[in-house]
């Protein structure tokens, strides 16, 4: 196969991997990123089923395994911080909700932008503003930088995607928000968290969580709310505003969160939504992880889906001897099954997250409390499963041939 020119967007956790699985096959790539630099830090994530396995084909494990995070486990709290329930990062055998590869997303970021060769261009601080789509390339136009012609362009900027909008649409026909507002970000607070996860779920949907980060003095700390009106993604003012509104009563560390929030090194504000495609590739366009299929955080199985799906389009390409419609044609049907599964909420979904009335906290507070007994234990680990649910194919390694150009299937 003549080597490709492909476009990537996004440089997280599916565009990195992507870059790397593509530039081995000696493909020329192009990453374009809106942020002027690789984003460090960031939530934490982590490498479970499938994903650690790609992390492993890779090569990539030993380095990732230097980057955990030490936790213990999770744990909720009441209004006064008293622990009411915990589930060890053992349980589920160390695939619970807090895994034993628990990693900041930035970490995991760096792990893949670090092996890549050279030859991958970097363009920080822009975005793809249109695409125009041929038979034989897509050309492409960017904010800042010229146009140009691509083999094939890969969209993974997230839930936000310039390439999803570009290429299948507008947003509303593909999102399907959860009705979540969700703040995160770093902050030192006066709290032991003795290297648990700590959550605590009040009246009204509310939910506050501070989980331990790099240093014994920072936490990565949520304010998620249920049943609050969108607030507007750009306007900082507005979610501090409603987010003081909304959790002006409640107890534990939320008023420090409060007090911290709007000098947090790295604020981060989503009305969390679900990706929901019945087709994430076009001809020689394709979405990957939660560009095409974000599962929203409640799963836990985002950054599963980003590393088996970058791994899956790079595999499917590689074996494709250049019929580039052909292997995303691939990618979509090895891929469906295992989003369509990963891609439900867990059991209790949103109201099980952020419960609202007295007795739906109670609920939520009985539920924590079973994680490992019955009724929920067979719930749970059928959740956790579904990070092995996808039989991962053996694509051969190594850079393609130079033999035939890329063509589209007819
Ligand atoms: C608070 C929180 C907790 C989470 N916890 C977990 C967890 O425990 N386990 C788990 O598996 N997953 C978790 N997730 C989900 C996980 O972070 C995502 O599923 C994963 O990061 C998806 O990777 P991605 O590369 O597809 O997209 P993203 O990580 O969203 O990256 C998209 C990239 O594209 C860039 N970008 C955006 N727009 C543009 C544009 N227009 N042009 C160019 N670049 C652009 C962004 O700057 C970013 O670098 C969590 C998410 C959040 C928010």
């Amino acid at each position: 196969m003549k080597p490709l020119d492909i476009l990537i967007s996004g440089a997280s956790i599916a565009g990195p991997a992507a870059a790397l699985l593509l530039a081995r096959q000696g493909h020329r790539v192009t990453v374009v990123e809106r942020a002027s630099a690789l984003r460090d830090g960031g939530q934490t994530v982590d490498l479970r089923g499938a994903g650690r396995t790609v992390m492993t084909r890779l090569g990539l494990a030993d380095a990732a395994g230097a980057r955990l995070l030490q936790q213990r486990g999770i744990a909720t709290v009441d209004a006064d911080g008293k622990r009411r329930s915990a589930l060890p990062v053992e349980a589920f055998g160390g695939n619970g909700i807090v895994s034993t590869h628990e990693i900041l997303r930035g970490d995991l970021a760096a792990v893949l932008v670090e092996p890549l060769p050279t030859t991958v261009e970097f363009l920080w601080n822009d975005t793809v503003v249109s695409l125009d789509e041929h038979r034989d390339r897509v050309d492409v136009t960017f904010e800042n930088a010229p146009p140009r012609s691509c083999d094939l362009v890969v969209g993974a900027d997230g839930l936000g995607s310039a390439v999803r909008r570009a290429a299948f649409g507008d947003d509303a026909a593909h999102l399907r928000p959860i009705g979540l507002r969700y703040a995160w970000f770093t902050a030192q607070i006066d709290a032991e968290l003795d290297g648990w996860y700590l959550l605590h779920a009040a009246r009204g949907g509310r939910v506050v969580s501070a989980r331990p980060s790099r240093t014994g003095t920072e936490v990565k700390a949520s304010l998620a709310v249920r049943g609050v009106d969108p607030v507007p993604l750009v306007d900082r003012e507005s979610q501090w505003r409603m987010l003081e509104r909304e959790f002006a009563d409640v107890g534990w560390v939320a008023p420090q969160l409060l007090d911290r929030m709007r000098t947090a090194p790295d604020w981060a504000y989503a009305d969390l939504a679900q990706v929901r495609m019945e087709r994430f590739v076009t001809g020689r366009i394709a979405l990957v992880g939660d560009a095409g299929y974000c599962p929203t955080p409640l799963t836990g199985l985002g950054t599963t889906l980003a590393l088996v799906g970058a791994y899956v389009l790079a595999g499917e390409l590689g074996r494709s001897d250049g019929d580039v419609a052909g292997a995303l044609a691939g990618y979509q049907e090895v891929m469906r099954p295992f989003v369509a599964t990963a891609g439900q909420l867990p059991p209790g979904g949103v109201a099980g997250y952020a419960p609202r009335s007295r007795a739906a906290v109670a609920l939520s507070r009985f539920s924590y409390w079973s994680m490992n007994r019955w009724p929920m234990r067979p719930l749970l680990t059928a959740q956790f499963a579904k990070a092995d649910g996808i039989d991962l194919p053996a694509y051969p390694a190594g850079p393609v041939s130079a033999a035939a150009p890329g063509r589209v299937r007819e």
